[in-house]
């Protein structure tokens, strides 16, 4: 029974332990990628009144990570978990403020956040991003050796039975006893900068909100995309990027952004939104361009040139498709991967950066990006 008990006591500090190790982590990956990170913190304009100034700024902002980190739902809570030493010593090196001696109160952080200019923390963003391509860590992950990897998505954050601001957007939906019900929501899209197969971190924020209550035509997807790919032009004018997304962003104007901008873009191809373009690959048949036995499935890779040509579309569209066969509980299943792609022209090139790899890098998102919900009081 002592065995059991000391078992049990060994896997509980274990256990502890792997808990512990997971802020040491954090701590370390600031230290090693961002050791100015609270420098860069305490250098943005500060909005408090300089009267009442107890911490620093990087004291505050910190707070509200190991916050965010820590998947504490409220401040409340906070208040409540983070109020011990250990917590106040952590915090003291993350800020490095040497001097901090007490946890600031949830107040003294909702007042500073209320102020502090969104544009602010996009500035840190930037500010790490920035350091992140200058180390030169991640090049090799570039897309041909020269283009980093954009991926495109929305995400929904909140729903609400009432209107909650005049920038929800709204819908309407049947429910089971048939009554048509409007519900209000919000959605943000982000994108998302590649950085290798495990690390992708968030380079762009975009609201997809309505200006006030009585637009005549909602804010959608695609117009929030066009305000967030001119938005990362103007922040990193230089970065050459390739452009990836799902099928709704296969559309003409993003393509052409895409060109505008001098950057590449793969996107998803689906016959219920580019009909014509799907007929006229399909029509291709043997004419397109084969490349057997691709990466690790053996898979075949297909490809034809401007094929948007055909289809009388105005913009470069190169279809580019992947399937390879996979065994799935003793059967056989296809797995298609067609998409819009500015692929090389040169066959070497093309199975040597496996261009597919994008899809389940697609895919495998969605784990980065969903974001912590917390709740918000209707
Ligand atoms: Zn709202």
């Amino acid at each position: 029974m002592k065995k059991r008990n000391e078992w049990v006591r060994k896997a509980l500090k274990r256990k502890k332990k792997e808990k512990d190790r997971g802020i040491v982590d954090f701590m370390m990956i600031i230290y090693h990628f961002f050791e100015q990170l609270p420098q860069w913190i305490n250098e943005m304009t500060d909005p408090r009144h300089v009267s009442y100034i107890q911490y620093q700024q990087a004291d505050l902002t910190m707070l509200g990570i190991l916050k965010n980190i820590c998947s504490i739902e409220s401040m409340r809570q906070m208040e409540e978990k983070l109020n011990e030493e250990i917590c106040i010593d952590t915090l003291r090196i993350l800020s490095g403020n040497r001097e901090l001696s007490e946890m600031p109160h949830y107040d003294t952080l909702n007042n500073y956040l209320e102020r502090l200019s969104p544009e602010c923390l996009s500035g840190l963003r930037k500010k790490m991003v920035v350091s992140l391509i200058r180390s030169k860590q991640f090049y090799k992950h570039r897309l041909l050796g020269k283009y980093w990897k954009v991926i495109l998505d929305g995400t929904s954050l909140f729903y609400f039975k009432e209107r909650h601001c005049e920038n929800c957007l709204s819908t309407t939906h049947k429910s089971a006893d048939g009554k048509i019900q409007k519900r209000y929501y919000h959605n943000v899209l982000e994108a998302k900068l590649v950085l290798s197969d495990e690390i992708v971190i968030s380079i762009g924020t975009e609201f997809i909100e309505n200006e006030c209550e009585d637009v005549c035509k909602q804010d959608c997807e695609i117009n929030a995309a066009k305000r967030l790919l001119s938005r990362l032009k103007k922040e990193y004018p230089k970065l050459r990027l390739c452009v990836q997304g799902d099928a709704l962003y296969a559309a003409e104007s993003i393509m052409g952004i895409c060109q505008k901008n001098g950057w590449e873009y793969i996107l998803t191809q689906k016959e219920s939104r580019q009909k014509v373009l799907a007929d006229n690959y399909e029509r291709l048949g043997e004419e397109k361009a084969f490349v057997e036995n691709m990466g690790k499935e053996g898979g075949v890779g297909a490809y034809a040139n401007g094929v948007g040509g055909y289809a009388g579309k105005r913009e470069t569209m190169n279809v580019y498709e992947y399937r390879y066969t996979k065994r799935e509980e003793g059967g056989r299943t296809q797995h298609p991967f067609p998409m819009d792609h500015e692929y090389p022209s040169n066959k070497a090139e093309f199975r040597g950066d496996d261009p597919y790899r994008s899809r389940p890098l697609e895919n495998r998102k969605r784990r980065f990006q969903q974001p912590e919900k917390y709740p918000i009081p209707d």
